[in-house]
């Protein structure tokens, strides 16, 4: 039977929604774990039936080949590299007006290169400006750079959140751009400054550690780059990505006015705060069902994955796992399960009881 208190945290899980709303009820995980399965099974349909699911939009028109106006003094050139993992395509930004820059050039792929140029329309280009050092974001930095003299911006050159363990093989190798190497380094804060226009950078790691946002200063738009993005959820896998940075990322945009965000994949964000909120309560739901499925005796990564992404195509379950070992990693960070060495995708995961 629950006891008085366990009693009081359900009263005010209920009436909670939300990130609070979940906090309320990782206490009540807490202090019910000996509840009878029944009432288990019901309070987890309840927090999905009450649970702010994001709500992605994916109609996108990618309008390849072209240059979408956006907004005064931004437009939009998409490349035409579609993948599970890129929508449509890698999403570049010019901005400006008599001289522009431009915010992440995207892949080696001669194409984009050809669109980019006529969306520049021969004006000075002043800064290239990266985001994050994935292959579909800035290896046109430097051929750019080279065509127009622009000096490139970003946080730093590609490294991962954590280094490799001993034998661990970095899945995500092949996704990152070992070859960039920014001309200016910027820091949390760094404002870049061009014709009519200023950019704040925002280091928010998570999808990658050199991860960065640009609020566009005295304006409603913000780049947040892949960390939010409109179409999905972003992709958050050790050791490249962690899951700890990527919540106080997202923290950090919630800390800036803007509400209208240009991603690096698919279409524009509107009301950005009650998504990325919305963001936020996805993954701490996710963190729940991973904590109850090993609470639940699943210890290893593929066990886990099959329950909780059971609805999800079985060619993502590889990248599943990864994210399932994202949120393995941040709760072994908490102390709220344990592992033999280093957390890892073959490793086996326990509560304490
Ligand atoms: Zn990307």
């Amino acid at each position: 039977m629950l006891g008085f208190f366990n009693k009081i945290h359900l009263f005010r899980a209920i009436f909670f929604r939300g990130g609070v709303w979940l906090h309320k009820y990782g206490q009540l995980q807490l202090t019910s774990r000996h509840a009878p399965p029944m009432l288990a099974a019901s309070l987890m349909s309840a927090i999905q039936q009450s649970m702010a699911s994001p709500e992605f939009k994916t109609a996108f028109e990618p309008r390849y080949g072209e240059s979408v106006e956006m907004a005064p003094g931004l437009s939009r050139v998409t490349c035409n590299n579609p993948s599970p993992f890129t929508f449509h395509g890698t999403n570049s930004y010019v901005l400006g007006h008599d001289t522009v820059a431009v915010i992440d050039p995207g892949p080696a792929n001669n194409q984009h290169l050809d669109t980019l140029v006529a969306a520049i329309g021969g004006r000075t280009v002043s800064h290239i400006i990266v985001t994050h050092t994935h292959v579909d974001h800035s290896p046109l930095a430097r051929p750019l750079a080279e065509l127009t003299g622009a000096e490139i911006y970003a946080e730093g050159p590609h490294r991962s959140a954590r280094p490799l363990n001993l034998g661990e093989v970095n899945a995500l190798d092949a996704s990152g751009d070992s070859d960039f190497h920014p001309d200016h380094l910027l820091q949390h804060g760094d404002e870049v400054s061009g014709d009519g226009w200023t950019l704040t950078g925002l280091h928010t790691p998570g999808h990658t550690a050199n991860h960065m946002s640009f609020a566009w200063k005295d304006t409603e738009f913000l780049f947040p780059g892949d960390h939010v993005m409109a179409w999905a959820t972003s992709i958050v896998a050790p050791p490249d990505g962690a899951m700890t940075d990527y919540m106080s990322s997202l923290e950090t945009l919630l800390l800036t006015p803007q509400q209208i965000y240009f991603p690096g994949h698919g279409g524009r964000l509107e009301n950005a705060h009650a998504f990325v909120r919305a963001l936020r309560a996805h993954r701490k739901m996710r963190e729940q069902a991973v904590l109850s499925q090993v609470r639940e005796g699943r210890h290893l990564i593929p066990e886990i994955v099959a329950v909780i992404y059971r609805r999800t195509d079985k060619k993502l379950h590889a990248a599943a796992g990864l994210s399932v070992l994202a949120h393995l990693e941040d709760l072994v960070s908490r102390g709220l399960v344990h592992t033999d060495g280093h957390v890892s995708l073959t490793g086996r995961y326990w509560v304490e009881e």
